[in-house]
């Protein structure tokens, strides 16, 4: 079946109860038992939810994988998955993750007896150099944010199995609909819903994907024991979201790959990190594990001043956290997404106070260009 199909049907077949096609939300904490130990396979809410279960199975399913598990955010699902491991373990990391993962693992996890190492995992000779003897996890983010390095996924995976270590990777930025790290031997797949997969900058959400049985029943045990599982309204408001991600992601793709352009040939950017750009180091590798190239832009203007007069001045595009809702977003990294790292950390990751990014949302594409051309004016 075809991506859209799945997108659609996957999950969302008609409530048992009432026929109704739109799964519906099933606000409860708890459920009646009919007799002692005789039930209809839900007990509590916490553990189980009807509509928490249709979203589980449509993502799963879009990522090809066998279980997936919700989560209250994306943060709660990669904490979860970070559970897989234990104090007296080593995980590698990509150097230039999400600001709020590089936080959890290095102010968080690492007080639990977790060692991490951050490299640059671009270059598959870095991860290879990062194994030790108790590496259990090597943990990706490809393209990363906001600087769009790209990871060859398989060269990772080769590695990391050779080594009996898992990969995961955080697949936010691409959705399963440009990129299905499964393909390329990937472990489990982490996403933060809250951005493309919901897409509509209305609910915050997690989501961890996998096919390994005991990993899976682990995840769920965790998912249970700690309690951040997505609400009803949000699983509701995710599972609608899916159904048109197919054509949202065409749409900040093509809008994507037309702002990037626009950048690039604009005197007043110095630089456009934009992996569908020829001039990207890893274009042909994104190229091949890529469907398409989505709606994350990031471009360096020179200086703070430039920026905050970019960011000032825009008028269609919000000045905002986040990305991947159908409305642009335009946000400064160095003071909002990546505040938590370090300033010397920042600028060897070329995150500089002249850096902005734009999550390019689905508009005319030519209100958005015209919106950053007189901004950068
Ligand atoms: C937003 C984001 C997260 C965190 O997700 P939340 O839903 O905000 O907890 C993780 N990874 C990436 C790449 C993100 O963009």
């Amino acid at each position: 079946m075809g991506f859209s199909t799945i997108a659609i049907h996957a999950g969302n077949e008609p409530d048992s109860a009432t026929g109704a096609v739109s799964v519906p939300i099933y606000q409860t904490s708890t459920y009646a038992q009919e007799s002692l130990g005789n039930h209809k396979g839900f007990e509590y809410a916490r553990t189980q939810n009807p509509t928490r279960s249709a979203l589980e199975k449509n993502i799963a399913a879009l990522e090809g994988a066998k279980f997936g598990f919700a989560f209250a955010s994306g943060m709660s699902a990669t904490d979860a998955v970070l559970k897989l491991v234990k104090a007296g373990d080593h995980v590698i990391v990509g150097d230039n993750t999400y600001g709020g993962t590089f936080r959890l693992f290095n102010k968080v996890l690492s007080n639990y007896g977790i060692e991490f190492d951050f490299v640059d995992t671009s270059d598959i000779t870095n991860v290879e150099r990062a194994f030790k003897p108790n590496t259990k996890m090597v943990f990706v983010e490809t393209p990363t944010n906001p600087i769009m390095t790209v990871t060859d996924l398989q060269a990772v995976s080769d590695v990391a199995h050779a080594h009996g270590a898992r990969v995961v990777c955080d697949n936010t930025f691409m959705s399963p609909y440009l990129q299905q790290p499964m393909n390329f031997g990937v472990d489990i797949v982490v996403h933060s819903t809250t951005k493309y997969l919901n897409g509509h900058s209305d609910s915050i959400g997690g989501f961890a994907a996998l096919n390994n049985e005991e990993d899976a029943e682990w995840i769920k045990f965790i998912q249970n024991s700690i309690g951040a599982i997505l609400s009803p309204f949000d699983s509701f408001l995710v599972l609608r979201g899916t159904k048109t991600l197919a054509v949202r992601m065409e749409a900040h793709d093509k809008n994507g790959r037309a702002v990037a352009t626009f950048l690039a040939e604009h005197p007043k950017v110095k630089k456009v990190y934009y992996p569908g750009l020829l001039s990207h180091p890893q274009h042909e590798l994104a190229s091949r594990q890529q469907k398409g190239f989505g709606g994350m832009v990031a471009f360096e203007t020179g200086s703070l001043e430039s920026a905050k007069k970019v960011l000032e001045n825009v008028k269609l595009c919000t000045l905002a956290e986040s990305l991947g809702g159908v409305e642009s977003l335009i946000s400064h990294p160095a003071t909002m997404t990546h505040a938590s790292v370090p300033a010397d950390k920042r600028e060897s990751l070329g995150i500089t106070d002249g850096l902005v990014r734009v999550s390019v949302g689905i508009e005319d594409v030519e209100d958005i260009i015209e919106d950053l051309d007189q901004a950068l004016n």
